[in-house]
């Protein structure tokens, strides 16, 4: 699929010129051959920009954050996202870490076909999981891992040494329970890879946008979120990149509402947060073939440049 226009707006005349040779250059986005997403630098690859309707021809929610050829974190699992992870390029051995936002479908079916998919590799580490806490109505991320791969009641029990490791086995999953709060709080830190997260608003359901940093890069993905309380603009502060899921039209009522936020919000969380450039990704039926009206909402807010995800889109963090 074609990327969208680049929004230039905020830029000032007179560094025009430069800057539309920046823009050919990809100095700000760029959706380059999926195989060389990342090879040099800190690069956010896009496994699925779509939400749960399998007639928007995208995967669902799945985002591949690389380093220097190297595939470091997934940020969920949407069904469709494990064949985008293999177009990628990415092998499953690589990964440091995977954090899940949160429980629906479309950020989570395809979790057990990667895992799947690890065990023809030659993984040694543990493979380090987290997502939220469970209520009522959803499973914790530990019981969403145990729920496949558990060894008395998990669905795929088969793979059962995936979480209780035998002699031979090369790996274990080790899925880890967020308690978010409203202030964003560090999770995660291995070398120069520092993951926080914070507690959102997802109507009922237990949600996390997550901050990825990685030397001084700084990568935010709000996840499913309907945008109420701070800390979210707060978790983005400052960073490089932030991705924002546009899953409804401005406009937006009812439970679609609850859900998400529509793009005055989005763009107000930008704004506040004073990110330095905004991918719209999660794009669904209701907010496809309206990116002009989008983009006019975020624009009465935010300033910076912004732009559409499509499967496969590479972003390096510059
Ligand atoms: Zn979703």
């Amino acid at each position: 699929m074609a990327q969208q226009p680049i929004d230039r707006s905020r830029l000032r005349p007179a560094r025009s010129l430069l800057l539309l040779i920046c823009l050919l250059a990809g100095a700000f986005f760029s959706s380059t051959q999926a195989q060389s997403c990342g090879s040099q630098g800190i690069a956010v690859q896009v496994l699925g920009s779509g939400g749960p309707e399998l007639q928007d021809k995208r995967a669902s929610s799945s985002y591949l954050v690389w380093q220097d050829g190297r595939p470091r974190v997934l940020v969920d699992a949407g069904g469709g996202s494990a064949l985008r992870f293999g177009e990628s390029g990415a092998q499953m051995s690589q990964l440091d870490v995977i954090l899940f936002t949160h429980f629906h479908v479309d950020h989570s079916a395809d979790f057990s076909a990667l895992i799947k998919s690890s065990w023809f590799e030659d993984r040694n580490r543990p493979l380090p999981i987290y997502g939220p806490a469970g209520n009522d109505f959803m499973p914790s991320t530990v019981e969403f891992v145990s729920d496949f791969f558990g060894d008395r009641r998990g669905v795929y029990r088969y793979l059962s040494e995936l979480l209780v490791p035998g002699e031979n086995s090369s790996y274990k999953l080790q899925p880890h329970n967020v308690i978010a709060n409203t202030k964003p709080a560090v999770v995660f830190r291995s070398g120069d890879l520092v993951l926080s997260a914070v507690r959102v608003v997802h109507d009922g359901v237990p949600a996390l946008a997550w901050r990825i940093e990685i030397g001084s890069k700084s990568i935010v993905f709000s996840g499913d979120t309907n945008g109420n309380g701070e800390g979210l603009p707060l978790l983005a502060s400052n960073s490089d990149l932030f991705i924002a899921h546009n899953a409804v039209p401005e406009g937006a009522t009812g439970v679609e509402r609850n859900l998400h936020m529509p793009p005055s919000v989005i763009g107000q969380v930008a704004a506040d947060a004073k990110v330095k450039s905004l991918v719209l990704s999660h794009r669904m039926l209701r907010t496809l073939g309206k990116e002009d009206q989008t983009q006019a909402e975020i624009k009465k807010r935010y300033s910076g440049p912004m732009v559409f995800a499509n499967d496969l889109d590479c972003f390096p963090v510059k």
